[in-house]
């Protein structure tokens, strides 16, 4: 009903991701509202608040951000900080008796998405990552039709994840490329994106990984690394390899190959705009004309939803969950272990 209260959310850190998607996906949200803004920066809060429609009540920073648990009108807290303060904040937030959806990365290690989780359940307050995609009405018709075998039985996934959306002449100030902040390059920032990818168009988790990172002698890479090639393996025989980069230009793509035919995400992860194709082993069909399109849905207002909802029939998220980001989180970190040692790492 019109007149039900809306799940609050109180919105950590004011950067480019929540001042551009985040914030504006709020009007489009059947089930969210915006109630509080968490920054380190108060003239930008005040602001954004007077845009906004909150009030210098609802504006906390990061030193009084605990009192926020007295605050009635928020019921969850969505982290958008560099990924090495999330497990911290996450932790508060449960501490505070919030539920928390939090941006992918999970965090930079695993043992940080052990303490996000265990924080979850002490606090019985749920737990919510940012991967959008599992949003995406195309996303999910595609791994629909591939779990209902439209390319028979999946051998080879391909996937390229690059770019990056601050330019490289303004990155050397970015938290990206500090290790302590963003806990790696590419692999961990984007490539986090095709590795959770090829488990859902997969429908399997892999048992071995190899990875490799490709030379750049550009200082900016001094600390976290460009480009990183990989492979996984399956138990069902199945591979997947990839690669991540933040110098080649602009690659969002999977492609599903199987025994009777392929599929084709280009792009596979942009915030409007995915295309789906298909092929059926024809040798006069070739890619690259979508097969089809859905209309665009607003990820971010489906995400935000997603949690409300869940929280209203007190079933805890299955869709990019905790566990989902301690999964991935773990096979980042074998390829970097790989990428290291030179050898195969098992899962
Ligand atoms: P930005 O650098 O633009 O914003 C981060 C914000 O965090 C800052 O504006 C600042 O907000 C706050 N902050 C607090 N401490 C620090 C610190 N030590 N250094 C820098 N910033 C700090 O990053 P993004 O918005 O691009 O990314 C934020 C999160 O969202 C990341 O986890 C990122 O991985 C994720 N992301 C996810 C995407 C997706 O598609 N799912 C896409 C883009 C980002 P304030 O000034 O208000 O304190």
């Amino acid at each position: 009903p019109k007149d039900q209260r809306k799940f609050g959310y109180a919105i950590v850190g004011l950067g480019n991701y929540a001042l551009h998607q985040i914030l504006p996906a709020f009007a489009e949200c059947r089930y969210a509202r915006l109630t509080a803004l968490v920054s380190g920066d108060p003239a930008k809060a005040r602001r954004i608040g007077a845009e906004y429609g909150i009030g210098p009540g609802h504006i906390y920073s990061y030193e009084n951000f605990d009192s926020i648990a007295r605050d009635p009108e928020v019921d969850a807290v969505y982290i958008l900080l560099p990924t090495a303060l999330h497990s911290a904040m996450t932790v508060r937030a449960f501490k505070a008796g919030k539920h928390v959806l939090c941006e992918t990365p999970m965090a930079t290690s695993v043992g940080d998405c052990q303490l996000m989780l265990a924080a979850s359940k002490r606090a019985r307050k749920y737990l919510m990552l940012g991967y959008r995609c599992h949003f995406d009405p195309l996303t999910l018709k595609a791994v629909a039709m591939l779990n209902g075998g439209a390319v028979g039985a999946r051998q080879v996934v391909t996937t390229d994840n690059s770019d990056i959306n601050v330019p490289l002449s303004e990155v050397a100030h970015s938290w990206r490329f500090d290790r302590s902040l963003s806990g790696g390059g590419s692999l961990i920032n984007l490539g986090l994106y095709g590795v959770n990818g090829t488990r859902y168009l997969l429908d399997e988790d892999p048992v071995q990984v190899q990875a490799c990172i490709l030379p750049n002698k550009n200082p900016l890479f001094s600390s976290v690394e460009d480009t990183v090639a990989w492979t996984l393996l399956y138990k069902s025989g199945a591979v997947a390899h990839g690669s991540s980069s933040y110098t080649i230009k602009d690659a969002s793509t999977f492609r599903v190959l199987g025994d009777k035919g392929g599929l084709l995400m280009d792009p596979a992860t942009s915030y409007w705009a995915n295309r789906v194709s298909l092929i059926s082993g024809d040798a006069t069909q070739s890619w690259g004309t979508p097969q089809f399109t859905l209309p665009a849905l607003n990820q971010f207002s489906a995400e935000l939803d997603y949690l409300a909802e869940c929280v209203a029939r007190q079933q805890p998220p299955v869709r990019a969950s905790g566990q989902e980001g301690l999964q991935d989180m773990r096979l980042i970190t074998a390829m970097y272990e790989s990428a290291h040692t030179g050898q195969p790492v098992n899962t």
